[in-house]
């Protein structure tokens, strides 16, 4: 159960809900977010849901029964639209596109992404300083330098950052320049990094597991939610299964169930999705059609030198077509 306070709740208001609850014997966590204050519910007693609603102090409530609550379109029908400023929104309306390369590499590849960018209307870009590597000889990111170095390039040309934390401590020195935190599917359930992430009032894409369920990418936005930051975003960005004909298996599934789950903006990341650079127009533009409310993908200017990724990153000429039919396949998806 949910229960939205109003917020200018009384001291004895929220004392009889309390006792109200405790006499259903409802645990109780308080949660207090950037926007509203809620006590989530969590017991097996039949009760007469009125009887808790109608009490002062109360702006609503409702039975979510599932292990996820916050984050379910049983407590908000209405979809998150998340701002990110200078008229950049993402979620349902808001088609967003975030490119970029795997990693950022140095000011002369930030440049001409920038570049690329501003001719094609992107305003997002992507891009790691902290890359987690499945082998400790593989580069593995610029760091802290990198992302000032990139900040003050994105801020002269107006385009956002989002970009991958890996450890709690990290957290601090990056905010400042940050506009989006990336949680990778490495750290998906890392249930540490993302309580750390919900004390954070920017918003966070987090991406699936690599053998995560649906379920799982759900209770772990919920850490996030309940630990007071409802700018959450979910990413599917395909699963590992018995097939090794491409890196991973992009769930088409989850893209469309996710959206009749929850009211999170769902992304899709086809590069990772399957890996394979000649697939990943297709895979967009399949995700897309199942709902996806944006794609995150990985471009380069010479996708053979990239120093990560390389063979799932798209050139700038075709990420450029790939923009294009995105939008197009948006529109026509949003006119059925
Ligand atoms: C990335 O975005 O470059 C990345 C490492 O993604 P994932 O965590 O999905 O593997
Ligand atoms: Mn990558």
């Amino acid at each position: 159960m949910i229960i939205q306070l109003e917020p200018n709740i009384k001291a004895d208001q929220l004392q009889q809900l309390e006792e109200r609850l405790d006499a259903i014997r409802y645990s109780t966590t308080r949660v207090t977010t950037q926007f509203a204050d809620y006590i989530i519910g969590v017991g097996k007693a039949e009760f007469d849901i009125r009887s808790i609603g109608t009490l002062p102090g109360i702006r609503d409530i409702h039975r979510v029964s599932d292990a996820y609550k916050l984050v379910s379109k049983k407590w908000k029908v209405e979809d998150t639209v998340i701002d990110l400023g200078d008229g950049i929104q993402l979620g349902t309306g808001h088609f967003g596109i975030m490119a970029g390369p795997c990693s950022i590499e140095s000011e002369e590849q930030i440049e001409k992404t920038i570049t690329h960018l501003q001719q094609e209307g992107v305003r997002i870009m992507r891009g790691g300083v902290y890359k987690p590597r499945s082998s400790p000889y593989s580069f593995r990111g610029l760091g802290i330098d990198g992302l000032k170095m990139w900040y003050k390039r994105t801020r002269e040309a107006g385009i956002k950052i989002i970009t991958e934390v890996m450890m709690v401590e990290q957290i601090e020195a990056m905010a400042d320049y940050v506009d989006v935190f990336q949680v990778g599917a490495r750290n998906s359930q890392n249930f540490n990094l993302l309580d750390a992430l919900g004390e954070v009032d920017k918003p966070v894409l987090l991406k699936r597991g690599i053998s995560g369920t649906i379920d799982e990418l759900l209770q772990a936005a919920e850490y996030i939610f309940s630990n007071g930051n409802e700018r959450v975003m979910l990413c599917e960005r395909g699963i590992r299964s018995y097939e090794t004909a491409y890196r991973n298996t992009m769930d088409v599934n989850a893209i469309a169930m996710l959206k009749e789950k929850t009211h999170l903006p769902v992304i899709a990341d086809p590069s990772h999705g399957i890996g394979l650079r000649r697939y990943v127009d297709k895979i967009a533009l399949a995700s897309i059609m199942a709902g996806a409310d944006g794609v995150i993908m990985e471009v380069h200017e010479q996708p053979e030198k990239a120093f990560s990724d390389g063979q799932q990153t798209l050139s700038f000429p075709e990420a450029a077509r790939l923009y294009r039919r995105m939008r197009q396949a948006y529109e026509l998806r949003e006119a059925f």
